[in-house]
């Protein structure tokens, strides 16, 4: 039987996949906050959430996919005042980015992607009605979330009072009446951005957007809200909070959204990725360095929900991977594909999307590939769905090198032979050590340094 499973967050379980509608399926995750650099957290998020995307649209006829831009943040104007910029200018040149970052990663647009201060009407119809509802209140400028007045509040991401206590005190906002209360809207002074409000100028809270842009754009409920999973709290709890004591059923979290999915953080070399260790890795510079695929497929190498450690040797893998299926794809170019696709060929995906166990599958085929047994028809029409699936497979020159890191390799043999020269040894084996973390192979003659891309 080939039915789609899933972790839901929200029963913390894994779960049949019931959809609301099987003729068409909605789904809503968080993007990006746009004031920076995509990272590869960001990446990671992008990249899970779109094969799931292309995974769904395998099993069901239509899917809807809404990611939205966070335009309005506290750290975009700080980022704006920092570079001296309007805020618009930064979120501007910062959503382009995004979105070119995301495409070299084989990352389909989102269906919709709804942008914050688009939605400042909508979201201030949803205060005015938590107001008439008595589960919000206003004061000096400020309308808060009066967290006690819901009791399903915690379900998602189980957490006592305590927790949402300590959860929410990075959110200061004076005249709160309860300390676990959230802000949904608040006062901006002249230097900030604003909005005019029954409640005078100001500006949303951070989680009421999603809120009303996923109503305004799919309508309540919907299927599966994903996101990464440090925003299950506040975030996502804060979501249904709204949600569901406006328009969706307050005795029900899953009249929001029916299914939760979160991935894992990503660390680097084993740790945690911040700012402090200065070890952020932006997908602008991987891209530099890695075919967007090798980049794609290391990603999607742990299981989602796990966390995954970004090192030279995922990277290494999924290069090795991708040349073998390349190589195995241009042998079977001439190959006509009469078999019909069926979900079998991605049946391990639809156990919560199993990506490591497709990737094994894939090696499993490059193992294989020589026997005599194989049918070769069978295995293209298998090749080709798991690579629309997982988003590869979808670049004929992938074995090219760019002229970009032809000129980078070359410049690097220049500085290495240099260093050689003037007897900087440490240096050159530096060099040398770069070059292998680029796959590439060089061999000192006596005439000169050849190199070559390790297979
Ligand atoms: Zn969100």
């Amino acid at each position: 039987m080939n039915t789609l499973k899933i972790f839901n967050t929200l029963n913390s379980k894994k779960e049949v996949f019931n959809p609301i509608d099987k003729n068409h399926i909605k789904i809503y995750a968080c993007g990006p906050t746009v004031y920076n650099f995509a990272h590869i957290g960001n990446a990671r998020m992008a990249v899970v959430f779109d094969t799931f995307v292309r995974t769904l649209r395998v099993i069901y006829p239509k899917v809807t996919y809404v990611s939205n831009i966070t335009d309005i943040d506290d750290k975009i104007i700080e980022a704006a005042k920092e570079q001296n910029s309007e805020i618009s200018e930064i979120t501007k040149k910062y959503t382009q980015i995004y979105n070119e970052d995301m495409s070299m990663l084989n990352v389909l647009e989102p269906d919709i992607q709804p942008k914050a201060t688009e939605y400042i009407t909508e979201m201030i119809e949803l205060i005015k009605d938590l107001i008439n509802k008595e589960y919000a209140y206003e004061k000096n400028g400020h309308v808060l979330f009066h967290v006690p007045a819901y009791s399903m509040y915690g379900k998602l991401s189980n957490r006592n009072r305590e927790e949402q206590i300590a959860g929410s005190r990075v959110e200061i906002a004076p005249f709160k009446k309860d300390p676990s209360d959230f802000v949904l809207w608040k006062p901006s002074d002249n230097t900030q951005p604003g909005w005019d409000s029954p409640w005078g100028f100001g500006r949303p809270g951070w989680h009421t957007e999603c809120s009303a842009m996923s109503e305004k754009t799919l309508g309540l409920p919907f299927d599966i809200h994903g996101g990464g999973r440090d925003l299950i709290f506040p975030h996502h709890e804060n979501e249904i909070a709204q949600s569901c004591c406006s328009t969706a059923n307050i005795d029900e979290p899953d009249s929001y959204a029916k299914y939760w999915m979160h991935n894992g953080f990503v660390t680097i070399d084993g740790e945690k990725m911040s700012k402090s260790l200065g070890n952020i890795i932006l997908v602008r510079d991987l891209i530099d360095d890695h075919h967007g695929e090798v980049i794609r497929l290391a990603l999607l190498s742990s299981h989602y929900r796990q966390g995954l450690d970004w090192n030279e040797k995922i990277i290494h893998q999924s290069k090795k991977l991708l040349n073998k299926m390349y190589a195995i794809l241009d042998d079977l170019k001439n190959i006509n594909v009469t078999t019909n696709n069926n979900l079998d060929a991605i049946s391990i995906l639809l156990d919560d999307l199993n990506t490591p166990g497709l990737i094994a599958e894939l090696n499993k085929i490059a193992k294989d590939y020589h026997s005599d047994q194989i049918n070769k028809d069978q295995i293209k029409s298998k090749l080709l769905l798991i690579g629309s699936v997982l988003g590869i497979f979808q670049d004929e020159s992938f074995n090219e090198i760019s002229d970009e890191l032809r000129e980078k390799i070359e410049n690097l043999i220049i500085k290495r032979n240099h260093a050689k020269k003037n007897k900087n040894f440490d240096e050159a084996d530096e060099i040398r050590n770069e070059l292998s973390a680029l796959g590439v192979e060089i061999k000192d003659n006596s005439d000169g340094t050849t190199w070559n891309i390790k297979s």
